[in-house]
């Protein structure tokens, strides 16, 4: 049986997220969506919120789940037996830091792989930092969030703008 883990910040998931998710979940029998606690980012959204519009935006595919994770991600793939890490490749500004994270990887877990897969072209040029900046000023972000998801985002990020 395969299983892979989909590693993120997916601060918060985007049409880009879902699109490498649901691939990864017809070409794998079981695949984790980690949301990682990444010390070098100051999210927007807690662990819990941005679990939350995960399970709401991969509801309908039977292979995925959603957990919180914090810590190593070369020691988590060893305790929940998955084989291989899939990430979404968009440009040459993504490569040189996943190289660095596939090989580091590596070294701490010498069986575990990671899987590229290339943006859908539609999505390349999009991040939940554009979708951020967008709903903060007031735009609209219907063709870059699901559509369950659309209206929550939007009032959390208008509040903060708020109180800005
Ligand atoms: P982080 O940058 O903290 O690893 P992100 O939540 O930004 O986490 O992204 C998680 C994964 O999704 C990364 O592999 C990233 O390259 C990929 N990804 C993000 N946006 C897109 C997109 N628009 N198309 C394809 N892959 C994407």
């Amino acid at each position: 049986m395969s299983r892979v883990i989909c590693p993120g910040s997916f601060d918060p998931v985007t049409v880009g997220h879902i699109d490498i998710i649901s691939r990864a979940s017809k070409m794998f029998d079981e695949v984790i969506v980690a949301v990682l606690v990444n010390v070098s980012k100051k999210p927007s959204f807690s662990i819990a919120e941005r679990m939350n519009f995960l399970r709401k935006v991969t509801a309908s595919l039977e292979n995925v789940e959603v957990v919180g994770f914090d810590g190593l991600l070369a020691d988590y793939a060893k305790q929940c037996k998955a084989t291989a890490i899939v990430k979404g490749l968009r440009a040459v500004s993504d490569f040189e830091y996943e190289f660095q994270m596939s090989l580091t990887n590596k070294k701490l877990n010498p069986d575990l792989e990671t899987i590229f897969l290339t943006t859908s072209s539609e999505y390349m040029y999009l991040s939940s930092s554009i979708v951020k900046q967008i709903a903060q000023f007031g735009g609209d972000i219907t063709p870059f969030v699901a559509p369950c998801i659309k209206d929550e985002i939007v009032e959390r990020l208008c509040k903060n703008r708020n109180i800005i």
